[in-house]
C-alpha cells in the first residue's frame, strides 16, 4: 500500500521518495514483459471496478457527462493498454539491425532500456487519461514514476491517488497533488525523463528546468489548430464534425479545431449546417443547450471568464455572433458559438481558445488560407475537409502540423499506430503505442564483434592503407 502518498509533501519529502525510486529503478529495469503486463492489467482491472467513481469524479469536476467520460477518457485508455499489452514483449526484445559492409564482422542491435526516474505532469482537461496513459506507458517501459495531476480537477486527482495507492508501492509510483508550486519543487529533481502535458507557456518553464539536469522531455502542448473547409467539402459532414469537435468536453481539448478557414462560396451553407448539427446534438427537445445533459461546462470561473472575454473582445472589434453566444456565469456555461467577421488582431485569433467558440475566416484562394496558417506557430493538429485529392495534397505539402486528419476531426489521439504530438511550440516528442515506449526508453546501440577487419587500418598509415581507404571511400 502506498501510505507515503499524502496530498502534499514538503520538498524534502519529494527528495526522499525520489531517492527511494532511484534506488528501486534498477529493480524495475529488470522486470520481465510478463511482470510489466501484470501491472498494466492491474491498472485495467482497477479502472473497470471503479468506473462509477471515476465517472462521478469527472462529473463533479466539470459536469462531464458519463458517456463522454467513457468515450473520451476510459475507452481510449483501455485501447492503449490493450495495445501495449499485446506488443510489449516484442518491443522489449533487442532488435537486430543490419551492419554495413565496411563493418563486416560486427553484429549490431538496438536495445531498449528504461530511462529510470520519470516525472509525469498532467493537465486538467482530460484529467484521467492524460495522467494514466503516460503513467502506464512509463511503467511498460520499465521506469519508476512520480505523477503530478492538475490542481483544477481535485475529484479526479483523488481517484488517481487512490488507484496508485492501491496498486503500487511508492518506490515504484507516487502521486503528488497540488498546484504549480508542487510541480516547481518536483522539477528541481534530476529526473531522467519528464513527460509534460499542458500549455506552451508552462512547457517552456518545464524545459528550462529540465535543461539544468539535461533531462530529456516529451512536451505535449497546445496552440491554435486550424481547420480548412474547401469548396468541394461535404459541408454537412464537416459542420457536424466541427460542432462535435467544439462541443465535446466543452471545446477544452488540445486537438480541438481552434479556428476555421472556409472557402467563401460554401460559408452560408456551413453556418446553417453547423447550427442544425448543434441543435440535433445538444438541443433535441428544444429546451435549450443549457438544459442538455450531454454538454459539460468550462472547468472553472477563470476559464469561463477567459473565453467570455475572448468573445467580447472580438465583438467589440466588429466580429458577429452568428450561432450561439449564450452564457451563464453561475454555472460556467458557454453555448457553442460561431464568430464571423473575425480579424487577426482580435485576441480570439491570437490565443488558444480552449472553449466552445469557433471563429470563422473565409478565403477565396488556397494560398491565402496557407499564408494564414503559416504566419502562426506550427500547430498541434491541422484538419482538412475536401473531396479534391489535389487540394488536399496542396494543403498538406505547404503546411506542417503535429498530426493531420482529413475529412474528420480529433481521432488521431486514439490510434496507437500514429505518432501523436506537436512540432516546436505545439510540442516536442511523440507518444502513443511504440512511440511512447521509445520516449521512455534509452535506445542503446550495441555492437558485438564476431570477427575483426578494422585491424587492417591500424597505424602505421602505410601506402597500402592509403590505397585501401581510397577504395573504401569510393566504393563503400
Ligand atoms: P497548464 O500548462 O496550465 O498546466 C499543466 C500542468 O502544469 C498542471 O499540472 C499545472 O499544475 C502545472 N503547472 C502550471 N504552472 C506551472 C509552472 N509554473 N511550473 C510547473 N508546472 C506548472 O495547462 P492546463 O491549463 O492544465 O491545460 C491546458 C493546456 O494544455 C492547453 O494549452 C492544451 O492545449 C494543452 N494540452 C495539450 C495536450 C496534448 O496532448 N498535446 C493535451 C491536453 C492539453
Amino acid at each position: 500500500m502506498n501510505t507515503l502518498t499524502p496530498d502534499r509533501l514538503a520538498s524534502a519529502d519529494y527528495k526522499t521518495i525520489f531517492d527511494r525510486q532511484r534506488q528501486h529503478a534498477p529493480v524495475m529495469a529488470l522486470t520481465t514483459a510478463k511482470e510489466r503486463i501484470d501491472r498494466l492489467k492491474r491498472i485495467q482491472n482497477w479502472i473497470a471496478s471503479h468506473e462509477d467513481s471515476i465517472k462521478k469524479a469527472l462529473y463533479d469536476d466539470f459536469r462531464k457527462p458519463a458517456s463522454e467520460a467513457v468515450l473520451t477518457e476510459l475507452y481510449g485508455l483501455n485501447g492503449e493498454i490493450n495495445y501495449t499489452i499485446k506488443h510489449l514483449a516484442q518491443w522489449m526484445k533487442p532488435q537486430r539491425v543490419p551492419t554495413p559492409i565496411n563493418l563486416i564482422g560486427m553484429r549490431s542491435q538496438v536495445r531498449y532500456e528504461p530511462k529510470g526516474n520519470v516525472l509525469v505532469i498532467a493537465p486538467w482537461n482530460y484529467p484521467f487519461i492524460l495522467c494514466l496513459k503516460p503513467l502506464m506507458s512509463a511503467i511498460a517501459a520499465g521506469n519508476v514514476v512520480m505523477v503530478k495531476p492538475s490542481e483544477l480537477t481535485p475529484n479526479t486527482t483523488r481517484i488517481i491517488q487512490q488507484l496508485v495507492a492501491d496498486l503500487f508501492p511508492p518506490e515504484e509510483v507516487a502521486v503528488f497533488a497540488g498546484d504549480a508550486s508542487v510541480a516547481t519543487a518536483l522539477l528541481e529533481l534530476p529526473f531522467n525523463h519528464i513527460f509534460f502535458t499542458g500549455s506552451p507557456a508552462v512547457g517552456k518553464i518545464v524545459m528550462a528546468a529540465a535543461a539544468k539536469h539535461l533531462t530529456s522531455v516529451t512536451l505535449e502542448l497546445g496552440g491554435k489548430s486550424p481547420c480548412i473547409v474547401d469548396e468541394t467539402a461535404d459541408i454537412q459532414q464537416a459542420a457536424e464534425q466541427l460542432a462535435w469537435g467544439k462541443g465535446v468536453n466543452n471545446g477544452q481539448t488540445c486537438i480541438a479545431p481552434d479556428y476555421l478557414l472556409i472557402h467563401e462560396s460554401v460559408k452560408p451553407q456551413f453556418v446553417q449546417a453547423f447550427q442544425g448539427a448543434l441543435q440535433r446534438m445538444y438541443n433535441p427537445n428544444g429546451q435549450g443547450i443549457q438544459a442538455s445533459d450531454s454538454y459539460c461546462r468550462m472547468v472553472n470561473r477563470r476559464h469561463f471568464e477567459r473565453v467570455r472575454d475572448l468573445v467580447n473582445d472580438a465583438v467589440r472589434q466588429g466580429a458577429t455572433v452568428s450561432v450561439g453566444g449564450q452564457m451563464a456565469e453561475s454555472e460556467n456555461f458557454i453555448e457553442p458559438t460561431l464568430l464571423e467577421h473575425v480579424t487577426d488582431d482580435m485576441r480570439v485569433m491570437q490565443d488558444e481558445i480552449f472553449g466552445p467558440v469557433l471563429p470563422l475566416q473565409t478565403y477565396t484562394d488556397k494560398d491565402e488560407a496557407i499564408r494564414r496558417i503559416r504566419q502562426r506557430e506550427k500547430p498541434l493538429a491541422l484538419y482538412i475537409h475536401s473531396r479534391n485529392r489535389q487540394n488536399i495534397q496542396y494543403f498538406m505539402e505547404r503546411t506542417t502540423a503535429g498530426d493531420t486528419v482529413i475529412n474528420d476531426v480529433m481521432l488521431q489521439f486514439n490510434d496507437p499506430e500514429m505518432p501523436f504530438g506537436g512540432v516546436n511550440n505545439s510540442g516536442i516528442g511523440k507518444s502513443n503505442g511504440f512511440f511512447s515506449f521509445q520516449e521512455y526508453s534509452n535506445m542503446r546501440g550495441t555492437m558485438e564483434r564476431q570477427f575483426g577487419t578494422m585491424k587492417m587500418l591500424y597505424p602505421p598509415y602505410t601506402n597500402r592503407i592509403a590505397g585501401l581507404l581510397k577504395f573504401l571511400v569510393k566504393y563503400l
